[in-house]
């Protein structure tokens, strides 16, 4: 398929969305539509502003108005979960969808944000969980995502630590054995610590604040931000400048989104694309 020069979009235009409240600020139509454009495909990719009781009819209208696939945000992610034809597995243990495909069968609900990170912390970092001691922080939607693809992916340890105890230990239950709730100290012995709480993100109360003490944090370790507003959060600068290797929340956000790119086409997603739409400059 190719993308036609003028009048575009056309009457054979495909269509992708994300639906969710807010969604203004999304950075996926920017992520999606670089890589329609540098796969040449003719599809579009459009955000709707859709709050949790308009789920259903968003779901019911995009498959009849033929949208290939959908992102799912806030707050719509296990709503969603529960109205599709079809969960992938992973969807299934979460409860939560973040992509919809639309096929013969019907719609089919998956999560792509656990296998995201993984994929943006091996093409990016060189960095595989397995045999890996890993700290999550927060017990959310992003954070349970994380615990249960790191379990699967074979790393040693999961320790979740949250505020709240029983959805700590609801999320640390997805890791199964090796899985359990634990408390802030333990960052210390840790491989890989993932910030999965909103603390740091811009436009918040808990924007200046880092979510451990960085005297926690060292040489040896990985310490990935899923905040990725800012880019460099107090988090990332703290765990940086006590010698450790950061990550930012972005590659996660570009990962999925390959994912759920190649599960609607069908094509390779073109990654540096992608970064390129989010600011990041492929390979840094
Ligand atoms: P969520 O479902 O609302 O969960 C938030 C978690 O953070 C909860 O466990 C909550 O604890 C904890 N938390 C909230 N405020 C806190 C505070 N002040 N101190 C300590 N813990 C706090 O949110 P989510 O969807 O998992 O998202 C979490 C973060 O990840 C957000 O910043 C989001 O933007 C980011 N995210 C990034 C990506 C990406 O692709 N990079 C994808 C998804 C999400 P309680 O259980 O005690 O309430």
């Amino acid at each position: 398929m190719s993308r036609p020069g003028g009048g575009w979009p056309g009457s054979a235009t495909l269509l992708a969305a994300v639906i969710g409240s807010p969604v203004r600020h999304s950075l996926s139509p920017a992520i999606h539509n670089a890589a329609f454009a540098a796969r040449g495909l003719d599809w579009a990719y459009l955000a709707f502003e859709v709050r949790e009781d308009g789920a259903p009819a968003a779901l019911a209208g995009a498959e009849a108005l033929g949208i290939r696939g959908l992102s799912v945000t806030m707050p719509l992610k296990a709503r969603i979960a529960g109205l599709v034809d079809h969960l992938t597995p992973v969807a299934a243990a979460l409860g939560a969808v973040n992509t919809v495909s639309f096929g013969p069968e019907g719609s089919t609900g998956d999560n792509t944000d656990g296998a995201g990170l993984l994929g943006a912390l091996g093409s990016e970092q060189g960095w595989e969980p397995a045999g890996r001691r890993c700290v999550v922080l927060g017990a959310g939607g992003a954070a349970r995502a994380v615990v249960l693809a790191l379990a699967r992916a074979g790393a040693a340890a999961v320790v979740v630590v949250n505020r709240t105890p029983e959805r700590g230990a609801a999320a640390a239950a997805l890791a199964g054995a090796v899985g359990r709730v634990g408390g802030l100290g333990e960052a210390a012995g840790a491989d890989l610590v993932v910030n999965a709480t909103p603390v740091g993100m811009a436009g918040t109360r808990g924007a200046d604040r880092v979510p451990l003490d960085p005297a926690l944090l060292g040489p040896g370790q990985l310490v990935v931000d899923l905040v990725y507003h800012p880019v460099r959060t107090p988090l990332l600068v703290a765990a940086a400048d006590a010698g450790a290797r950061v990550a930012s929340g972005l590659g996660m956000l570009v990962h999925q989104a390959a994912l759920a790119f190649e599960g609607w086409t069908g094509v390779d997603a073109p990654l540096d694309a992608m970064r390129r739409a989010v600011g990041e400059e492929p390979g840094s």
